[in-house]
């Protein structure tokens, strides 16, 4: 069995060519490391049954038979996707026709990563599956919300008219090893803050929430998806809510830092509240996250620590020259 990951050496891209290779399946990830990093996958370097290829999905592409497509490709962070706006539109609706495009040239099954940013900032809480969401269409986030709900039309089309064997998952606020110190998101500037011994930076009053999933479960949620049978798109996270404030406490306490708050102004449009109802994964997966955020971050620890001080490292090697 061969599985494509478009994104495959983003964040979850990464975590989840792990997870296949463990699970028996040769690997090829394709990445055109606008936001994802060849580091994410490097330990993978000498295993013969993964293969990266840097190649950008809004293009038509072939990389020849394969028995499963899990589109993953995206920037994902408010500060990465308002960056690369043009892109994000792009890689969330030619990216993905390619991707399905690719799927079903081989009959292969197709899984997409979509997110809870398809509720927007959502009126009904916690948001199930069946909530269609309180989007800005011209926002500053439209360029990834619109993006990701294209990309949900798009593949339940495919299921529909074309009979392709589709996954679709919502996936909430996801943190841990990996990800990007400098991608804006508020687990990766508290880390680095607290490390570092910065203020902690929180955007408005600090009341607003999000729900934190350890990659880890995130990931056994969505291999648990992907190996089902269910076509319509299923929330994986963390339902337990945390307000910014209550987030800051707990990266305080876990790295034992004795950093200050300091109060920034909200981001526009930015979600006052996100928690979600993960019944369907219960229910449809046996699924639910067993790591709290506390025991979470004190898994991320270390990996923040070293990304600390390989950025500092960079840094004053710079300063040198
Ligand atoms: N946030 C914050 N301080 C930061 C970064 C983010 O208070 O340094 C807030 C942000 O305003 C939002 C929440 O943390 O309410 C989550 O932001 P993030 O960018 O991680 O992801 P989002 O869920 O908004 O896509």
């Amino acid at each position: 069995m061969r599985a494509l990951v478009t994104g495959g050496s983003g964040f979850l891209g990464s975590h989840l060519c792990d997870a296949l290779l463990a699970d028996g399946y040769n690997v090829i990830a394709v990445d055109n490391l606008l936001t994802g990093r060849a580091e994410n996958v490097r330990h993978l370097a000498n295993d013969a049954r993964f293969e990266l290829q840097q190649a950008d999905i809004i293009k038509p592409f072939d990389f020849g038979k394969v028995d499963y497509v899990f589109h993953f490709a995206s920037p994902a962070s408010p500060v990465d996707y308002t960056e690369w706006g043009i892109e994000t539109l792009q890689v969330g609706s030619l990216g993905t026709f390619n991707a399905l495009d690719a799927a079903q040239r081989y009959g292969a099954k197709f899984f997409f990563a979509s997110t809870s940013e398809c509720y927007g900032d959502p009126l009904e809480h916690p948001q199930r599956e069946t909530y269609w969401g309180n989007v800005n269409p011209i926002g500053p986030r439209s360029v990834y919300d619109e993006g990701k709900r294209f990309s949900e039309a798009a593949v339940m089309a495919y299921h529909r008219y074309r009979k392709l064997d589709t996954h679709i998952v919502r996936i909430f606020n996801t943190y841990g090893p990996r990800m990007q110190i400098n991608d804006g998101r508020v687990v990766p500037n508290f880390m680095k803050q607290a490390i570092c011994g910065q203020d902690l930076t929180i955007y408005g009053d600090g009341s607003q929430t999000r729900s934190f999933c350890y990659v880890g479960d995130e990931i056994e949620g969505i291999m648990r998806l992907a190996r089902s049978s269910e076509h319509l798109p299923v929330n994986i996270g963390n339902p337990h809510e945390f307000t910014m404030l209550e987030c800051a406490q707990v990266v305080l306490q876990v790295t034992g830092s004795k950093s200050k708050l300091r109060f920034e102004p909200l981001p526009q449009d930015d979600p006052k509240q996100r928690r979600p109802d993960i019944t369907n994964a219960r229910a449809l997966l046996g699924w639910e996250p067993k790591v709290t955020l506390e025991e979470g971050l004190r898994l991320s620890l270390t990996y923040f620590k070293e990304a600390v001080q390989k950025q500092a490292a960079a840094q004053s090697a710079l300063h040198a020259r």
